[in-house]
């Protein structure tokens, strides 16, 4: 196997260029993919669009690129409107779920066949994608064909292929997905490794949330055509700003009480006496998980809980399911959801 991704690039990519999103529309017909999103990509972001099936993502990753027209609103990049360019003149590149790869070109005219579209001469296109497959640690298969790589390997030299033009801003249209999971997390730190070293954008399309939360900078969270939230990941997983992120992002619950509409982490709920506690709930189910136990507990009305707490903090006071428990949380830790 290679090693990992090179470190020798310098900083010959670094972009200085923001990506702003104003008002972008795309409709099918009836069917409106994306509705209007305005939205900032800060030079040099590692930016993850996350959200379910459907929701638009790959449609605005594709509009971006070039691969698919808007209906409304613009695209800036260095504050110039890029929406109507071709795909090759916008100064950014897309990375595809399936790599798709030239099957009858070995791996270096795979990474030169832009620079061949350009008409550069076979010299400084077969030196230029040498580069290139130093910077993804896959100059000893230069002479192969796609089938004769593993799945990890035809990502690497897709990405090769993707950076020869020298984007602003990279777009990786849920790249890791076709990697079995124990390549997927390996791939994913090379992804973030490649990413700081050029200093370029990446826009990453996944429907993890995992995924998001281990690459991203920034996650954009999409639900039915809007953007639903934005921010530092962080920040979004620490106080999602509606049910649907809270749900979406994992490790939440909402709770529907007379005081409002809340989000409250499982790990920020604590186990006390029934009689001193805010809430009352029976146990329904109790998981080990190795670092934590997940405890499932139903309040009155049809409203369920789940409780992550340490294996010591469980062990330490075990609990049996049927059990009635008493729920207690900080304020600090209970975030009030929108509507
Ligand atoms: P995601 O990437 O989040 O899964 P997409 O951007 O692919 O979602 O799709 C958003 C919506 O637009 C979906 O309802 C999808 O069916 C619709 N859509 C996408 N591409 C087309 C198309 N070429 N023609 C008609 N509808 C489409």
């Amino acid at each position: 196997m290679p090693q990992g991704i090179a470190t020798s690039t310098g900083d010959l990519m670094r972009s200085t260029f923001d990506l702003e999103l104003n008002n972008v529309t795309k409709a099918y017909g009836d069917t409106v993919a994306v509705d209007s999103i305005d939205h900032l990509f800060s030079a040099g972001t590692y930016a993850c669009l996350l959200g379910p099936s459907g929701c638009g993502k790959s449609t605005t990753l594709r509009m971006i690129a070039g691969h698919e027209s808007v209906t409304n609103g613009t695209i800036l990049l260095n504050q110039s409107d890029i929406a109507h360019l071709a795909p090759a003149k916008r100064g950014t590149a897309m990375m595809f779920q399936n790599y798709a790869l030239f099957p009858h070109l070995s791996v270096l005219d795979n990474v030169a066949f832009s620079l061949r579209m350009k008409g550069e001469d076979a010299a400084v296109r077969h030196a230029r994608a040498g580069e290139m497959l130093d910077l993804v640690a896959m100059t000893a298969f230069a002479d192969r064909m796609p089938d004769q790589l593993s799945g990890g390997q035809q990502q690497r030299v897709a990405l090769a292929r993707a950076l020869i033009t020298n984007p602003q801003v990279l777009l990786l249209d849920e790249p890791l997905s076709a990697l079995d999971p124990f390549l997927r997390i390996r791939m994913r730190a090379e992804l973030k490794k490649l990413q700081q070293e050029l200093g370029i954008t990446f826009i990453h399309v996944t429907h993890g949330q995992d995924e998001a939360l281990a690459l991203a900078d920034e996650i954009v969270v999409m639900n039915d055509a809007r953007i639903e939230q934005a921010g530092p990941a962080r920040s979004v997983f620490d106080a999602p700003k509606t049910a649907f992120v809270a749900q979406f992002i994992g490790a939440h619950n909402v709770l529907s009480l007379p005081e409002g509409l809340f989000a409250v982490r499982s790990d920020a709920l604590s186990i006390t006496d029934v009689a001193s506690a805010r809430l009352e709930a029976r146990i329904t189910s109790i998981e080990y998980q190795g670092t934590h136990v997940s405890l499932t507990a139903a309040l009155s009305g049809d409203q369920s809980v789940t409780v992550a707490l340490t294996d010591k903090d469980f062990f330490g006071d075990p609990k049996n399911t049927g059990e009635a428990i008493g729920l207690d949380w900080k304020m600090q830790d209970a975030h009030p959801l929108r509507a």
